[in-house]
């Protein structure tokens, strides 16, 4: 119980310095917590978005590859409503496990990150993450009832 209540003053501690590194100096607007379950669900139904538009066309997506090594390992599983759907090849399909895990590039090390959502992203139901405001809605109202 006691740890505990250590680790709480900590974490209550680091987090308003870590929102101000993210918000003041980095210019986010959200930040990273909880951790990954490894369900591996990020790496199946990914779209590819480039420029402004999400991938539609499997010959528009082969030129793609020679940008970056990330996109010689997908492959296409769907097309839907939203675009052409991918899959990882290097997921292991049994374990759910990336095959790869320990030269994976960088976009999935730093997965997820707030970029998604300017994509038009959203984390799966129950990935072990969650990506917060950094000035929370009540914070926002607050500071604007403040003004008036
Ligand atoms: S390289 Fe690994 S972590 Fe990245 S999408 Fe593929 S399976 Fe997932
Ligand atoms: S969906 Fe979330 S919990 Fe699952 S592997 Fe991806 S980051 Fe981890």
């Amino acid at each position: 119980m006691k740890n505990l209540q250590i680790v709480t003053k900590i974490e209550n501690f680091i987090l308003p310095i870590r929102k101000f590194i993210l918000s003041k100096i980095l210019r986010r607007k959200y930040y990273r917590t909880g951790k990954c379950k490894a369900c591996g669900k990020c790496c199946t139904k990914i779209y590819v978005k480039h420029y402004k538009h999400v991938i539609q066309d499997e010959k528009e997506f082969e030129k793609l590859k020679y940008l970056h090594r990330f996109y010689t390992y997908l492959k296409v599983i769907d097309k839907d409503e939203t675009g052409l759907v991918f899959e990882c090849m290097n997921l292991d399909p049994v374990t759910h496990k990336c095959k790869i895990h320990k030269t994976r590039p960088g976009i999935c090390r730093r997965y997820p990150q707030e970029e998604l959502f300017s994509m038009g992203g959203a984390l799966s139901d129950d990935c072990g993450y969650q990506m917060k405001p950094i000035v929370s809605f009540e914070e926002v109202l607050h500071k604007e009832m403040k003004k008036h």
